[in-house]
């Protein structure tokens, strides 16, 4: 199994984040607004029009149900992508991602804009989807700055879509409907990058709520805000481990269920979706299936019932409920759908038990990245620094660690100054 280690002193820089049980530091709001007008003003010569931010996400439970129209509770996090914008005389879009350290020029138009197999997909994706949907971009000079680290499993790509679409859209005076975006900006990735993400992601960067997370139904894309309890943090771990395995699993997984869904729809008239299977039935229809598409499908149907579960307990204000729940899904993912690697397990075991923490599991794809951990604030930091130090000792890694705290959905965060008041 071929391993990297993502990109780690790159977003130490670029993200704020310190090492291990130190925990996580912001850059104030207007700070990075200030930034992002001086980065901009420095590469095009004049200040944008304005500044848009989007959030990353972390995925509480649900995982791996998103594609199957089941249900998924995401938190966006307070690690944003952050976009500059400002017309241009021509018909060209600009993009520069400060990540990345590269710029990009392209006339953008369906025929126009060509696909390049590298991180300028994304942005130049949106465009092409826009410009699809009959919506008439303008040309402009876009600066990219993203918090979200890329490629931990936080959703970096939907917050850089997120934020360019509705930047593109708002400086072409157009009225800006979530879902539509969403479902613009997951085109993107889907058929112009050619990643085959569920709507998770992008639904996550558009509706997400301080203090809140969001339950998703990924069919019928109802959606409702659950409240997350104020003393309560989100503590993410990143392994910082990405097997390369990844990519190519979350295709076969994706078949595998379609596959499962197939084989049930032509035993059970009526079943478009996995979700639309009673646990009573997929045993009962279990030989049709062969035990792997077996397990496969009941993951699926174990964590749509947990996702259920766990909107309730917040609700409720059952907490104590949380932990069962989110050790039952790591487990499922584990064994049924078989998406985790020692590196999460590891993370996981080593959180459990731990004074103040309610519930712990991988979140995102799989095959490395992050864990969730929901933990008492009281307990954060005493939290962090022995998850640090014990996960170093057990893989001879130092974690990265993110304290987030639940933010809101894409936003205009500031105009061109001279419109200011
Ligand atoms: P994740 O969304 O979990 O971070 P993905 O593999 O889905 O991981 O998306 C990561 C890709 O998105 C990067 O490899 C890059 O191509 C693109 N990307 C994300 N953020 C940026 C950014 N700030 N600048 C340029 N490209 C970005
Ligand atoms: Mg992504």
């Amino acid at each position: 199994m071929g391993t990297k280690l993502h990109r780690g002193l790159a977003r130490l820089r670029y993200h704020q984040v310190l090492f291990g049980y130190r925990g996580t530091r912001r850059t104030p709001f207007m700070d990075k607004v200030e930034h992002l007008r001086a980065k901009f003003a420095a590469r095009f010569g004049a200040g944008p029009a304005a500044v848009y931010r989007a959030p990353g996400r972390v995925n509480l439970i649900g995982e791996h149900t998103d594609y199957t129209g089941g249900f998924v509770l995401p938190v966006a996090i307070d690690l944003s992508c952050w976009v500059g914008i400002a017309s241009r005389d021509d018909s060209n879009l600009v993009i520069y991602s400060e990540n990345i350290g590269d710029s990009v020029e392209a006339n953008f138009g369906p025929r126009s804009v060509r696909r390049s197999g590298n991180w300028s997909d994304y942005p130049l994706g949106v465009a092409w989807a826009a410009e699809k949907a009959g919506i008439r971009l303008r040309g402009a000079n876009v600066y990219i700055q993203s918090e979200v680290p890329i490629g931990a499993g936080l959703s970096s790509s939907a917050a850089l879509e997120v934020a360019v679409g509705y930047a593109y859209l708002d400086q072409a005076g157009l009225a800006i409907e979530r879902s539509k975006l969403a479902l613009l900006c997951q085109r993107a990735e889907n058929e112009f990058v050619g990643a085959r993400c569920g709507i998770m992601d992008q639904f996550a960067a558009c509706y997400g709520r301080a203090g809140h997370a969001l339950l998703l139904d990924c069919r019928s894309l109802e959606h409702r805000l659950v409240p997350l309890p104020a003393d309560v943090q989100l503590v993410i771990c990143d392994t910082i481990v990405k097997h390369e395995l990844g990519a190519s699993e979350y295709n076969v997984r994706r078949a595998e269920c379609e596959e499962g869904t197939r084989r049930l729809a032509e035993a059970l008239p009526g079943v478009r979706t996995l979700r639309d299977v009673t646990p009573a039935q997929l045993e009962k229809h279990r030989d049709l299936l062969g035990n792997t598409i077996y397990k496969r499908c009941r993951h699926v149907l174990t964590e749509n019932d947990r996702v259920q579960k766990a909107a309730a307990a917040f609700e409720s204000g059952r907490l104590g409920d949380l932990g069962q729940l989110m050790a039952d899904s790591h487990r499922s993912l584990r064994d049924d759908f078989e998406v985790s690697c020692k590196e999460l397990d590891v993370m996981v075991e080593l959180a459990s038990g731990q004074p103040g923490v309610l519930g712990s599991r991988m979140t995102g794809g799989g095959f490395g990245g992050c864990t969730i951990n929901l933990v008492n604030a009281a307990n954060s930091a005493e939290f962090q620094h022995s998850i640090a130090e014990r996960y170093s000792a057990a893989m001879g890694l130092r974690p990265n660690i993110y304290v987030c705290e639940a933010a809101e959905g894409v936003e205009r965060v500031a105009n061109a100054r001279s419109e200011e008041p």
